[in-house]
């Protein structure tokens, strides 16, 4: 059986200049990256449809090691309206290279249904990652200089927010001291990294709508407070410009096909455990204008890129779903139901039932927005009718649907049934309702995610939360849109208790105002912010021939 790898690069990747051609633009509007990757100018002349297209937005359970594979169904079920006939493009993050290099694979589909060229997305791609790495860093760097420069913001260096930022996974980074090496080398403090793309940067880089909304949301970020406790945002420090020239790039959807040669547009990855965990608000916005359907994804699962595509890029983006899929495989449902990885490839339906019903609570939650909702079961060589049959039924408990897929195997004419199921159901009327109303208090709103879309009893704020959602109102904060960092493969803030626990306690430990993104943190649990590697990285297995031939990238 072929790799995923091996799978890409036997492919037959057209011209980039084709792709755009296809996407309904024209040569001065993209800027080519070589053969087979582009920029699309932001530039609002560039070619657009009057009317958006229809917003497909593929999302999943809670994932587990078993996989999921929501961005091979996305790319799957993208090929599948393009050969339905239908004027497609995709929408999807960038995969970060810190995991790429350790434990969890890239974010470009897999078997017949992938982006490419595959190992340039996982890698540097257009630079993007290292353009808001150096951006924040810069940033870091123009805070610690304002207090060695005699500190003329009276900058508390016990309070400073901003950390520094790489794109790799690397603990021993995650707390540092700075400044050492006497007078001439700066102020000596704690510091610590987070990963690039759980950088606030990131966020703002994938919510901003065009390159002066990016600099008003880099002006307002608040980097850490004075000795009076008062904030200090980067307007005070008089760099907002600078940084946004280093980001005037990065900021430009990036354009690339699928085996199939659809359109597809892969732009800013923020984690969906601790910030929006979906593409760009312009990369969305781009297909849409483009495309008559636009299919985008939200990780890690309902409950977090979901639930915030729902809740925070959607009134930034000003268009409402049509259609939400939920991918769910057999195997992962197994394991939710308690068996064992090594376990999954036997028929196991009591495990199966049990497991259901984290896909339950996903199917309550997305169908409570008033779209459409169909379930896409991505089917593996091991799964059995029976099985299969046992999650039609189950399904149709909810009122809904669930369509076999096998785009891993087939590509596009592997998710046909779907692709018509989706077709159909984008052209419902729909009735989006939002979670909540951005004048709610944060803890309803804390309590309304919590109690609706994870299935939790209540919130339970710590006593340090307490205390700065008080210091929150009295800045006028306390009113954002909150994202929930929470760990992705539980329903709760455990990531131990799998499936659908009953009668828990979301515990928010505290918050992180991120004021250029415009939301509120809450930090649940122990997410973390920068990664660890596992004992045997996925590094271990990437090697180049003397062909330039690369090998293990999945
Ligand atoms: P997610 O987006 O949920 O993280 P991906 O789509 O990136 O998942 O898939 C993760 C891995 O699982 C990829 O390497 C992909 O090749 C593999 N995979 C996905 N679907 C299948 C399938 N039906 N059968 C076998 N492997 C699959």
């Amino acid at each position: 059986m072929q790799t995923d790898i091996e799978i890409a690069q036997a492919s037959d990747i057209e011209p980039i200049m084709k792709i755009a051609e296809n996407a309904g633009l024209q040569a001065h509007e993209i800027e080519p990256y070589g053969y087979d990757k582009a920029k699309i100018k932001l530039d609002p002349t560039v070619t657009r449809k009057s009317d958006l297209g229809k917003l497909i937005l593929v999302t999943s359970i809670n994932p587990t090691p078993a996989g999921e594979g929501k961005s091979t169904v996305t790319v799957g079920l993208a090929d599948a309206l393009s050969l339905a006939g239908k004027k497609t493009m995709i929408a999807l993050r960038e995969p970060s290279l810190g995991p790429v290099m350790g434990m969890k694979g890239g974010a470009t589909g897999g078997g017949y249904a992938q982006v490419v060229p595959m190992a340039d997305i996982n890698l540097h791609f257009t630079g993007d990652f290292h353009a808001l790495t150096s951006a924040h860093d810069t940033l870091a760097a123009i805070l610690d200089n304002s207090l060695h420069q005699g500190n003329p913001l009276n900058i508390d260096p016990r309070r400073i927010l901003w950390k520094r930022v790489l794109d790799i996974n690397d603990r021993a980074l995650r707390h540092v001291t700075v400044g050492l090496g006497g007078p001439t080398s700066g102020v000596p403090r704690e510091d610590g990294f987070d990963i690039t793309v759980a950088s606030e940067l990131m966020a703002i880089l994938t919510l901003s709508t065009d390159l002066m909304d990016l600099k008003a949301r880099v002006e307002r970020i608040v980097v850490g407070y004075t000795y009076d406790k008062a904030p200090v945002t980067v307007k005070d420090l008089g760099v907002a410009g600078a940084i946004t020239v280093l980001l005037k790039d990065a900021i430009k959807p990036n354009l690339v096909q699928t085996l199939a040669h659809t359109p597809a547009i892969i732009h800013g990855g923020p984690f969906a455990n601790i910030a929006q965990g979906t593409n760009s608000v312009l990369a969305t916005k781009t297909a849409l204008q483009l495309a008559d359907y636009a299919v985008t994804e939200a990780g890690f699962g309902a409950d977090l890129g979901g639930e915030k595509f729902l809740d925070v890029k959607v009134p930034i983006l000003g268009k409402t779903p049509d259609t939400i899929v939920i991918v769910a495989t057999i195997r992962a449902l197994k394991h939710h139901g308690g068996v064992l990885l090594s376990e999954l490839n036997h028929e196991n339906i009591a495990a199966l039932k049990t497991g259901l019903e984290n896909l339950g609570q996903h199917l309550t939650a997305m169908g409570r927005y008033g779209v459409p909702v169909v379930v896409a079961i991505n089917r593996f060589t091991a799964d059995t009718e029976a099985e299969l049959q046992e999650i039609q039924n189950y399904v149709h408990l909810f009122g809904f649907e669930a369509y076999t897929t096998e785009v891993w195997a087939k590509g596009g004419a592997g998710a046909e049934e779907l692709a018509a199921a989706v077709i159909e159901k984008a052209d419902q009327e729909s009735d989006f309702t939002p979670l909540y109303e951005p004048n709610d208090e944060a803890v309803d709103k804390l309590n309304n995610i919590a109690q609706t879309i994870y299935g939790a009893a209540k919130i339970e704020l710590s006593a340090k939360a307490s205390k700065q959602l008080a210091e929150f109102k009295q800045h006028g904060w306390d009113k954002l849109p909150i994202i929930m960092a929470k760990t992705q493969y539980s329903l709760s803030d455990d990531a131990k208790q799998l499936g659908a626990p009953k009668d828990f306690i979301i515990h928010v430990r505290e918050f992180v105002p991120k004021l250029g993104a415009g939301f509120l943190v809450a930090m649940t649990g122990s997410v973390l912010t920068m990664p660890g590697l596992p004992k045997h990285p996925a590094a271990f297995d990437i090697d180049i021939d003397e062909n330039g031939v690369i090998t293990g990238l999945f």
